[in-house]
């Protein structure tokens, strides 16, 4: 039987969230642009569809979205409410299938596999439809929904379904601007291939799902990253189409094993990662596919910090704590590996994550020594709990991968810092490049 995975996606969701929080300011602002300010050398988190026809997009120095788009009112990220909205709309979704998977601030993942029978065999996309009216009547915002058998459809036809003048713009929700090798925001959707496209919902029926991503460049799959992209390239492999006319022999060929399995299924839209099975297995991660292979202990060190900070600032921002830490790594040859650790205590610093995060990225590169293509941190076995307003001064400072107060009212700290002057006003260790 096949998987009917949903893909929920907030649209401009942090902008949205900074509208009903402002309704009187930012509210009546079409020209909007939310994130760090300009004198702090702060970066766009996100800009309305107003301010991105001026060239604003996110992850662009604020300086500079300021100088392309003057008129913009510019108002740091609602951290704390934004928080609060991922909770509400998640608890929308919940509704419809226990087996719902926050993938990042605003994305979410479902399984609706088995429903069939409580929906009386609706349409998936009808289901789809009332659940997005569900969401906009419970939190006031809107989410896009794509659909399919595997996540990477459902991811793909989420990116189909947004409003129109998203799907030109690329992804401003927060996210980095991937750009692929054709210098097109990912996900690029050719207009003419969709006759509804931008309806919010968009489903891809099982047994079409080649037809469906033969229109996507093979930078729009998420994992295909600037490197891998290169290598394509070189072997004349840009979309997904010219791969298709490849079969596994010469793919095995040219890519080695893993990779060519890796990619021939994936341009099939077939994608074995299920949606967590059971609440418990709730998790937040972060993940990055480097321009080019790692090997250096520090520069992996570093890229591990910014995914620890970006990780533990969703983890609080959703009123979350973490009981296991696990480390993924994409080795050079697509063999994957993770190593994961279960604490006692739940967790929600960066320090404390760090910490673990550190032990099991060492375990890895002991046991294999190669360069890495891509490092994830997750958070998972997750339990609600707010990190308390006033800290215990009596509470014994512990060592080593527990939260102690100082870490909790670091943490806190770089919280209130982010949320008046954006996400990257304050930063451990370096950004990515
Ligand atoms: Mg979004």
């Amino acid at each position: 039987m096949p998987h009917r995975i949903l893909l929920a996606d907030a649209d401009a969701f942090y902008v949205a969230v900074a509208r009903l929080v402002d309704p009187e300011g930012a509210g009546r602002t079409p020209l909007l642009i939310v994130g760090g300010s300009a004198e702090h050398r702060g970066v766009v988190t996100s800009a309305s569809y107003e301010a991105r026809k001026f060239g604003v997009h996110s992850a662009m120095p604020m300086a500079r979205a300021v100088r392309l788009c003057p008129d913009a009112l510019v108002v740091p990220v609602p951290m704390e409410a934004c928080g609060r909205k991922a909770r509400e709309i998640r608890a929308a979704l919940e509704q419809f299938t226990p087996v719902v998977e926050q993938a990042s601030s605003d994305e979410f993942y479902l399984d609706m596999t088995g429903t069939e029978k409580l929906y009386h065999d609706e349409p998936l996309a009808q289901t789809a439809h009332r659940m997005r009216e569900t969401v906009r009547l419970a939190t006031g915002l809107t989410v896009s929904i794509g659909g399919g058998t595997s996540r990477v459809v459902a991811k793909l036809a989420a990116g189909v379904a947004k409003p129109r003048t998203l799907a030109h713009t690329g992804r401003s929700d927060g996210q980095t601007v991937r750009r692929s090798a054709t210098g097109v925001d990912r996900p690029t959707v050719r207009p003419s291939d969709h006759p509804l496209p931008g309806t919010g919902v968009y489903v891809v029926e099982p047994g079409s799902e080649i037809d469906f991503m033969r229109q996507f460049s093979l930078a729009d799959i998420h994992g295909v990253g600037p490197k891998f992209q290169e290598r394509l390239a070189k072997l004349g492999l840009r979309t997904v189409d010219d791969a298709l006319g490849r079969d596994l022999a010469t793919l095995t060929g040219w890519l080695g094993k893993r990779a060519a399995n890796w990619l021939y299924q994936r341009i099939r839209g077939i994608d074995e990662a299920v949606v967590a099975a059971h609440a418990g297995a709730k998790s937040i991660s972060r993940d990055d596919t480097f321009s080019r292979d790692l090997d250096d202990d520090s520069a992996l060190d570093e890229k591990l910090l910014w995914l620890v900070d970006r990780a533990t600032s969703d983890l609080r921002a959703g009123g979350l704590l973490a009981r296991t830490v696990t480390v993924r790594l994409r080795d050079a040859d697509f063999t994957d590996r993770q190593a994961s650790h279960t604490l006692s205590r739940p967790i929600s610093s960066d320090r404390a994550v760090l910490t673990e995060a550190r032990k099991l990225l060492a375990r890895l590169r002991a046991a294999r020594r190669v360069p890495a293509r891509l490092l994830g941190v997750a958070l998972s076995n997750l339990l609600a709990g707010e990190v308390p307003a006033q800290l215990s001064l009596l509470e014994p400072e512990t060592q080593g991968s527990e939260d102690t107060p100082k870490d909790r009212a670091i943490a806190q700290a770089i919280d209130e810092l982010r949320e008046r002057f954006g996400r990257d006003a304050i930063a451990r260790g370096r950004t990515p490049d």
